[in-house]
């Protein structure tokens, strides 16, 4: 059994593309700017964001945070998100889901330009991501396509089976997968709350995505011997006898599951490293688009 390290794997990541800023910053022109509006103090989301922005330093982006108090309104996010737009000197920027109830998600999302979308939300990029184009691919699927290429995982021909069908994973990492090309080629099977015995779906897998968010969801008994297992879920279990108050598991039992798997991802130190990393592929990718319409 191989473990699917993110970690180690996203920080080859980084450390690529901070030699490519460090060429840019030689060759005197304006490095990635990533910006990120943060609305309220969710504790999960403060720190994913405080991880983007150190991830920016530490490979050599410009980064800037906009926190925002909770109670800032629809029409106040929105006008920031057009200033964002606005702004030259920010290549690309994300709007840290989820939002405050009063805000409508879609509305913000929309409204972000669809060159600056380095979360790849925008129907403009999840479109053309759909029909083969180059864009800005969602940071998580893009960071699982991305590990399974460099592991050499075998996907051509084989059955993945996907648990969950959100927007920012499920569905984008269904039609990644059963696209031509690498880490691709899959005969896709996506299921859902409301799909009847997984397990018999699961059982059949090649490979298994868990993107559902429920702890410990996948069993040693839904799994196949040798099956590719990525897991996606990332949830924060409370435990007194922790430091934190918490600690974070993922959807699988990784404990048994590894035991039957060829290839698997932890939790932590799979697929969240994973998704940072190609959000700054992202941010690079967007300055070098900028620059060479400038
Ligand atoms: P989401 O929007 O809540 O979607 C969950 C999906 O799972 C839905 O499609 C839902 O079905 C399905 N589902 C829920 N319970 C199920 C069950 N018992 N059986 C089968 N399907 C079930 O979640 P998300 O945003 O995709 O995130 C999923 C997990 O990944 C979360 O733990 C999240 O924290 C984590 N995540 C991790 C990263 C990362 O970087 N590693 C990035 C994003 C998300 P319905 O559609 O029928 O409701």
């Amino acid at each position: 059994m191989v473990i699917l390290d993110g970690k180690k794997i996203s920080n080859q990541i980084k450390d690529e593309i901070a030699l490519e800023v460090s060429e840019m910053k030689q060759r005197g022109e304006k490095v990635p700017h990533l910006a990120a509006v943060l609305v309220g103090n969710d504790g999960a989301s403060l720190t994913y964001v405080g991880s983007k922005v150190r991830s920016c330093k530490r490979i050599g982006f410009e980064s800037t945070l906009k926190h925002l108090p909770e109670e800032t309104t629809e029409e106040e996010l929105l006008q920031l998100v057009s200033d964002l737009n606005e702004d030259p000197e920010i290549d690309g920027y994300i709007v840290q889901l989820p939002l405050p109830k009063h805000i409508d998600e879609q509305k913000v999302l929309m409204a972000v330009h669809p060159d600056k979308d380095v979360d790849g939300f925008h129907p403009t990029n999840f479109g053309k991501m759909a029909l083969d184009m180059e864009t800005f691919i969602s940071a998580t699927p893009y960071g699982i396509m991305e590990l399974l290429r460099r592991y050499e995982v075998e996907t051509e021909g084989k059955h993945a089976v996907i648990i969950g069908r959100s927007h920012i994973v499920g569905r984008p990492i269904s039609i990644l997968m059963s696209q031509k090309g690498k880490a691709a080629n899959a005969t896709v099977t996506l299921c859902h709350s409301r799909t009847k015995n997984i397990a018999e779906l699961t059982l059949q897998a090649d490979i298994v995505v868990s993107a559902l968010g429920v702890p410990h969801f996948l069993k040693a008994d839904m799994v196949k011997p040798g099956a590719v297992i990525i897991d996606v879920g990332i949830t924060r279990v409370e435990d007194e006898t922790k430091e934190k108050g918490y600690y974070i598991t993922g959807d699988v039992d990784f404990d048994k599951v590894k035991e039957k798997a060829s290839y698997i991802t932890p939790v932590p130190g799979g697929v969240g490293p994973m998704t940072i990393a190609m959000l700054l592929k992202n941010t690079l990718l967007a300055r070098e688009r900028h620059r060479a319409k400038a």
